[in-house]
């Protein structure tokens, strides 16, 4: 599948958060960003026929786009309401993904993966850095892994240093446009965009 298909596809048919909850972080990647990613691992031969792992998943873009391009996908959330529109999009796509209702740091998992996909909660409001929690969690599970983080010049040097401090070695990173939609009350504006940086990374 061509990556301009494949984010029309995830644009169809995965939904929206039905209530974003700020404190779970839930914001949609945009499936242009979703579709960028697959299709840049998918050349690296990290998606197709793979066991792959969509962390945080939500309603579940990244797992969707990966399951469509030939990988064995289970899903994890903790969310209930974000599983139940990723379940509908899988039932409307014929899709078969394990999905998993689970708190990531209390999930009992004796699996690996090869491929590890997540969008995590950045720790906007909260804990800064809060993303490497969930990196450093679940890299024991898999061996590449593909996370998205916020792109600021900032944070980008300091997480360059964050994932060698961890064990984790940088294999590749890009920069992708990240259009944010009013999804929170104080968002001013309709369409705000930020950049993130997107890591390939592996444990050293
Ligand atoms: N992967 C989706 C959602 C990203 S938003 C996408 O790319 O569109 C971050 C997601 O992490 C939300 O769905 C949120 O519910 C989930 N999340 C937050 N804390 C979590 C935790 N401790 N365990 C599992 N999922 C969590």
């Amino acid at each position: 599948m061509k990556r301009k298909e494949l984010e029309i596809t995830l644009s169809r048919n995965v939904h929206q958060f039905p209530e974003p909850k700020i404190d779970l972080e839930q914001y949609l990647t945009p499936a242009r960003v979703a579709a960028n990613l697959l299709h840049r691992a998918h050349q690296y031969n990290d998606i197709e026929g793979k066991k792959v792992l969509d962390s945080c998943a939500g309603t579940g873009i990244l797992g969707i786009g990966a399951a469509l391009l030939g990988a064995q996908v289970t899903a994890l959330e903790v969310d209930e309401l974000a599983i139940n529109k990723l379940n509908e999009s899988c039932e409307l796509m014929d899709l078969d993904i394990n999905v998993i209702h689970t708190d990531l740091f209390s999930w009992q998992n004796c699996d690996i993966f090869d491929t590890i996909l997540m969008n995590p909660p950045f720790g906007i409001n909260q804990k800064k850095h809060r993303d490497m929690d969930f990196v450093q969690h679940i890299s024991d599970v898999g061996n590449i892994l593909y996370t998205i983080h916020d792109g600021s010049l900032s944070n980008q040097k300091s997480l360059s240093k964050i994932y060698a401090q961890k064990g984790l070695e940088i294999l590749e990173t890009y920069l992708d446009d990240f259009p944010l939609q009013q999804s929170y009350p104080w968002h001013v504006y309709q369409n705000k965009r930020y950049q993130v940086l997107v890591i390939r990374s592996r444990k050293a």
